[in-house]
């Protein structure tokens, strides 16, 4: 990628305030959230210009990043920016309510849609791997997953512990310190669990600590479940990161009789040769093998990931909660290794989340471009109180203020859906717009009411600058992803790409200001095509109108997605919402 460019070293993460460098905000959005993705404090590896999830990039190569800037402080208020897997390729007129940036990243034609082939191509400088929101620039670091793996652990107890307060007096087991499995002990002490996570870098251990996602780290495992027994008899939160392989530790909780309540791994098992580390190395010597020695890196790689699989499936024997959390570790032995029992537990999609995609429901952020905290507390403010029954939502406000520390550019998430209601007299006409979807203009979704109320704060001056909203690609009707999203969708339709397609298309059609398209987020190259969107809120009725279709266009994929495979409850939130669902009863 090059040698690290002088304009990221000046800017050190996202410019911010309201004066601007591009000519419009839409663009300056642009140019802020890349440098967000590229923040030392956001970004895992941001001098190789790697955003988080192996190595999943915001720009090619340093010329790329630089490029990009260059073309965004120059694109008018009628031009659109094409990126190619992380590098300009052009720039056409088009017309002002059209997206300013389309992303494509990652992309390869079924036959050759491989790591193999993706290599090759990387080797040569013609592509680039852009994870999900590393090449759409929408991450925000760990903050950005902690609420849906807040809401995961949640589901589960409420699953399988009905009777318990969230997940107090169990531990959970797990690998994986980086950029979103860093979010994992937070995420269990939220719920008043206990967390060993499994970390072969200690740097990762010591930069969750820096940043308050966990507590303790050690050497000794016997230590590590020690204390995390005595915090679980006590009923008190409590994590520790321990230096260790994650199967060799799995292993060796076995061999000692010590069965977890809950096991599951966000290691970056999606990517055998520079994402997972086999076992029996440093990861300075494993670094050194993967250079001399690929070939039997990835052999070693894999080696390992079956026994890291072995254990989760024996813990699960001898009775733990077992789910995969969308790291593809499962698919990897089952491919590799032939180890078909991979697929004897489930992924955390199917066992936790498809009721909420089937009501559009996914993970919302948004980030203040001003850089100002007052900003996000100010819409924290007004998420309470555009929905005030929603419990849940109000324990998760209160707890990411408490504990949530901010990186980079102050973003929040949440949970929103569809759920058009009837429309505040305000937001009724105006823009002529199809406010709802199916035949009641005037239902506003959920995610829509939001963001028009944010626009309204930026217009009233309550919001110091604009606020861009964007999302995971892991959301209700973007994502085709057979081992995570899609898995054992009713129908079948579990490998269908069709649909992040047209969520893409759609969001284009519906103005959203950034619109990107993706190959192997997540799982890995060839397993799965994802879509993202960003809506810039700068208090302008043009953002209203934008923000009115966006919202109602990308959750209402998730609704028609889940209602075409026969879910019950997407037939009912399109029942009830107006979604229209040609052909329902065929
Ligand atoms: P990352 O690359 O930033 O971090 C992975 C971490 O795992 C690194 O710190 C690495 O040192 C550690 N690791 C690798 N192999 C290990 C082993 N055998 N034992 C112990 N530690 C090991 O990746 P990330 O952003 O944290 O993502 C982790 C995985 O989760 C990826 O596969 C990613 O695609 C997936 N993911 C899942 C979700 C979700 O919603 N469930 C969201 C994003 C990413």
């Amino acid at each position: 990628v090059g040698e690290p460019s002088d304009q990221w070293k000046e800017y050190r993460g996202a410019p911010t305030g309201t004066d601007i460098e591009c000519e419009g905000w839409r663009q300056e959005a642009a140019l802020r959230m890349l440098n967000n993705n590229l923040d030392p404090e956001v970004a895992e590896k941001p001098e190789e210009l790697v955003v988080y999830g192996g190595t999943g990039r915001a720009a090619r190569s340093w010329d790329a990043y630089d490029a990009i800037l260059a073309e965004l402080r120059e694109l008018d208020d009628e031009e659109t920016l094409l990126v190619q897997s992380g590098k300009p390729v052009g720039r056409f007129r088009t017309h002002e309510r059209a997206p300013r940036v389309l992303i494509a990243n990652s992309n390869l034609v079924g036959k050759w849609d491989n790591w193999d082939h993706f290599h090759e191509l990387e080797a040569k400088g013609l592509i680039m791997y852009g994870q999900m929101t590393a090449g759409s620039w929408a991450y925000i670091g760990t903050q950005g997953i902690i609420q849906g793996t807040y809401e995961t652990l949640a589901e589960l107890a409420e699953q399988h512990y009905p009777d318990d307060d969230g997940l107090r007096g169990k531990i959970v087991v797990t690998g994986g310190l980086g950029g979103m499995g860093g979010a994992q002990p937070l995420a269990v002490t939220m719920n008043h669990g206990v967390c060993i996570a499994a970390e072969v870098d200690e740097e990762r251990i010591d930069r969750r600590i820096e940043t308050g996602y966990c507590q303790e780290k050690t050497d000794d495992l016997d230590e590590a479940i020690e204390k995390a027994q005595a915090a679980a008899e006590a009923g008190e939160p409590y994590s520790v990161g321990v230096h260790v392989n994650a199967a060799d530790m799995l292993e060796g909780m076995l061999e000692r009789d010590f069965v977890p309540d809950v096991v599951t791994d966000q290691t970056s098992a999606h990517d055998e040769l520079e994402g997972y580390y086999p076992s029996g190395y440093t990861v300075a010597e494993a670094d050194e093998l993967r250079e001399e020695d690929p070939e039997t890196y990835v052999e070693e790689s894999l080696d390992t990931m079956e026994r890291h699989v072995q254990g989760i499936l024996d813990m699960q024997d001898e009775g733990a909660v077992a789910f995969e959390y969308g790291n593809n570790i499962r698919g990897q032995v089952e491919d590799h290794r032939g180890m078909d029992e991979a697929f004897d537990y489930p992924g955390f999609v199917p066992a936790y989340i498809r009721p909420l995609f089937c009501r559009g429901k996914g993970p919302f952020r948004w980030a203040a471009l001003s850089g100002d905290e007052e900003d996000i507390h100010r819409t924290d403010e007004a998420v309470k109180e555009l929905f005030p029954e929603k419990e849940n939502l109000h324990r998760w406000i209160d707890l990411a203020q408490e504990q949530v520390e901010f990186q980079g550019l102050p973003s929040r998430v949440c949970w929103l859906g569809y759920q058009a209601g009837d429309a505040p007299e305000e937001h009724r006409d105006g823009g002529g717009t199809t406010a709802g979807a199916g035949d009641d203009p005037d239902g506003l979704t959920e995610r829509a009411r939001f963001a028009l109320r944010i626009n309204e704060l930026v217009a009233e001056g309550d919001i110091s600058a604009p606020v861009v909203v964007t999302r995971d690609h892991l959301d209700a009707g973007s994502v085709a992803s057979p081992n995570r999203e899609t898995e054992a969708m009713r129908d079948g339709s579990d490998a269908v790409a069709d649909w992040p397609i047209l969520n893409a298309l759609l969001n284009c059609a519906a103005g959203a200001d950034i619109v990107s398209v993706h190959d192997g987020g997540g799982v890995g190259i060839g397993n799965a095509l994802h879509a993202n969107n960003h809506v810039v809120l700068d208090g302008s009725d043009l953002a209203a109108e934008k923000a009115r279709r966006v919202f109602t266009t990308d959750p209402g994929t998730g609704v028609i997605r889940h209602a075409d495979a026969g879910y019950d409850e997407a037939l009912a939130e399109a029942d009830e919402s107006n979604v229209a669902v040609p052909m329902r009863d065929r």
